[in-house]
């Protein structure tokens, strides 16, 4: 199955409004395993209307639609539907019955026009829509799938979600199953990830694959069709060792993994204690730690140390290694590190110094970080990395970076 999205509101168009309809039901496609060929955006005009439909019929077998259900004048997506396929519309009583209520409650007049807020496509499966008004619908002809959704995001989202994809699922597995799974990569780029599993990208079917980036991490979701679970679960397994064996090194964990969560899991697994000492991320990384359960097990505290005065008064850094080689330094983030680690008497301790941009900071251009981490007794260790992202993407990135060192 190969899905269009056809976005409809003059809105979108003028950029007064993101397109985000689409991005969402991408994503939730994605987990079916349907391929999304094509985004089209269309005013609120019959004739525009009408000739993508017909490219996305001619291209694409479910034609997925969003806004233009509502009660004005310019809500013209179903009409246009309707006259194109051939199709009379009709009130749906329980729509109708829904919207009648909601205006009672509220105590106002209906007025005429909300009345057609019930109207659906004649032998149209409806979707309920528990947070507005006007129902969606799914609507079969020809091998075709026409699946109609309100434009609100909090309308959309929940129908899609709850009433159009199971049905959406049913209709493509026949009683059969689909299941995911996501792999979690760090330290490797897009690019690079999807150059080396190229031949995986090109031949898929079932399983299928799909990369995704953001904020320094890649996934790929592994998806998979068949009768039982236990048989999607094995050609899934399948499909992860494929890709283990071309970037595995680069994998850290799957599913709801995060490198946090995968950092205190190591840390809790060998009993180690944790401390931190921030000034760049000012207590982004414990923050970040902290969002894991279980985590009073390991993390033990830590200090945001923002200004060269607290480095001092706080962690008795000494004010001639900052006047020396700087905030930003590889001294002051060992320094940070063994200062915290005894400070909190832990196994490790972490200091996070850095320019987070978008100016220097202290002689250092934006994105210059320092990352100090004291284990034991021993001399600190310490990273430099240079980021290149914005202000707060590089202290995020930071704290990514001092995770997956940790795990390893
Ligand atoms: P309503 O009953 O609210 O009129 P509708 O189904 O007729 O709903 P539209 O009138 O097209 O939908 O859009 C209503 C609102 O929904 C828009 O003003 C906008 O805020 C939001 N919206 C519409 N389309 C999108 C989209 N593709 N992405 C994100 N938001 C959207
Ligand atoms: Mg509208």
């Amino acid at each position: 199955m190969n899905a269009e999205i056809l976005a409809v509101g003059s809105e979108l168009l003028l950029g007064q409004i993101a397109n985000t309809n689409a991005k969402f039901i991408s994503q939730q496609l994605s987990e079916l395993g349907i391929n999304v060929y094509y985004h089209t955006v269309v005013g609120d005009n019959t004739q525009r209307l009408v000739e993508a439909i017909a490219i996305a019929e001619a291209r694409a077998d479910l034609l997925i639609f969003s806004g233009g259900l509502g009660p004005t004048k310019d809500d013209l997506t179903k009409e246009t539907i309707a006259g194109h396929l051939g199709v009379v519309l009709e009130h749906d009583e329980q729509a109708l019955t829904s919207i009648e209520q909601f205006f009672a409650k509220r105590g106002k007049p209906m007025t005429e026009n909300n009345r057609k807020q019930a109207l659906v496509l004649a032998g149209s499966n409806i979707l309920a829509n528990h947070h507005g008004m006007a129902p969606g619908m799914i609507f079969r002809k020809d091998e075709r799938t026409y699946i109609l959704l309100p434009g609100p995001p909090k309308e959309l989202e929940p129908m899609f979600q709850f009433e159009a994809k199971p049905k959406l699922a049913a209709m493509l597995h026949d009683g059969g199953v689909i299941s995911s799974h996501v792999m979690r990569f760090y330290g490797i780029g897009e690019a690079e990830l999807e150059v080396r599993v190229q031949d995986i990208l090109e031949s898929q079917t079932n399983p299928t694959v799909a990369p995704l980036a953001s904020d320094g991490e890649v996934t790929l979701r592994v998806t998979a069709k068949a009768q039982t679970e236990q048989e999607a679960q094995q050609l899934i397994a399948a499909k992860i060792a494929e890709i283990q064996a071309l970037v595995g090194e680069y994998q850290y964990g799957i599913d709801d993994d995060s490198l946090a969560s995968k950092t205190v899991e190591m840390l809790l697994a060998n009993k180690l204690t944790i401390a931190a000492a921030e000034s760049l991320t000012a207590g982004l990384f414990q923050a970040e730690l902290a969002e894991v359960a279980g985590v009073s097990g390991t993390l033990v505290g830590g200090i945001v140390t923002y200004t060269e005065e607290a480095k001092i008064q706080q962690l008795g850094i000494s004010s001639e290694l900052l006047a020396t080689q700087g905030v930003v330094s590889s001294a002051c983030a060992a320094a940070m590190a063994d200062a915290v680690r005894r400070k909190f008497n832990t196994h490790i301790g972490i200091g996070l110094t850095g320019a987070a941009g978008p100016t220097a900071h202290d002689g250092q251009p934006a994105g210059t970080v320092w990352i100090g981490i004291a284990i034991d007794k021993e001399e600190p260790i310490t990273y430099e990395l240079h980021l290149s992202g914005m202000r707060n993407t590089n202290r995020l990135r930071a704290v990514k970076f001092t995770c997956h060192y940790l795990m390893r």
